[in-house]
């Protein structure tokens, strides 16, 4: 681990578990402290915490529903009170169920519109006011958005709004040298993913990628902390997608 002291300040939403937890940690050895965001998952966010600390880590975690405009601003001053004003945010918050558009019900389709956009916009607009010139601002879509499968329409579609605020945002930074990429992860192993699904559907999805495997939220980590290092200062506005080559 680096030293903690000027260490660069992080904000990683949902990062109890899953890809975002992989993030955190990732972050967490390449020399960021930490902000563990989660919205109910406390005892694996203070997991988390306990894990990275360990590690020599500085890492607090902050329980926030990130759909929540009042309690997003609560997480950009705590984070700024205990580790620093923010040089990276990394938007993975994020939530899908997969129901035919024609039996999708307001409640479902209220709460993944709030989780998935609301989320992201609620934290971009802090982040507008809030973050240090140079930083580096990592949003989540997805690569079903090119696979158009059924059952995935209003998922698709909030991370279909994900991506345009991903390309307007990097412009309207114009100045303040910060960047705003998104990555698109194809099948990750995580509960999101896996939840719901019978090994025969995992497996078929295992099979699409021609690099033959789902992925590990620790591919997905490497390629924001790209997007979040020094090195990618010339990605702007983009969206990678990562997925062994699915799409
Ligand atoms: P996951 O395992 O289900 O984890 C989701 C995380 O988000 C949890 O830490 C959860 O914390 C948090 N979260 C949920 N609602 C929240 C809210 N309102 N406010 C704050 N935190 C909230 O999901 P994942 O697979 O890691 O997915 C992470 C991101 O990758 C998502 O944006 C997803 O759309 C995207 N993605 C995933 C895949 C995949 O195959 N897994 C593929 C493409 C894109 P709590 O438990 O505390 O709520």
């Amino acid at each position: 681990m680096n030293a903690l002291n000027n260490a660069q300040v992080a904000i990683v939403t949902g990062a109890s578990r899953g890809i975002g937890a992989a993030v955190a940690q990732r972050l967490a050895k390449d020399g960021f402290a930490v902000a563990i965001n989660y919205a109910s998952s406390s005892a694996e966010a203070d997991a988390r915490v306990t894990e990275l600390t360990a590690a020599g880590a500085k890492a607090i975690a902050v329980k926030a529903d990130v759909s929540n405009a009042d309690d997003v601003r609560r997480m950009f001053e705590v984070t700024e009170q205990q580790l620093g004003k923010v040089d990276v945010l990394v938007n993975n918050a994020g939530a899908l169920k997969t129901v035919p558009l024609g039996d999708t019900s307001d409640a479902l389709y209220d709460q993944t519109f709030d989780i998935n956009v609301r989320g992201t916009f609620n934290t971009l607009r802090e982040a507008a006011a809030r973050m240090n010139d140079g930083g580096r601002i990592v949003n989540f879509s997805s690569t079903t958005l090119a696979l158009n499968m059924p059952g995935y329409a209003i998922y698709n579609a909030t991370k279909a709004a994900v991506e345009a605020f991903t390309h307007v945002f990097a412009k309207e930074l114009r100045g303040r040298n910060i960047t705003v990429n998104a990555v698109a992860p194809g099948p990750i192993a995580t509960s999101l993913f896996l939840d719901g699904k019978t090994e025969e559907q995992i497996q078929n999805f295992a099979k699409m990628p021609p690099l033959q495997r789902l992925g590990q939220p620790d591919d997905i980590a490497s390629v924001v902390a790209f997007l979040a290092s020094a090195e990618a200062g010339w990605v702007n506005g983009q969206i990678l997608r990562a997925n062994g080559g699915l799409a």
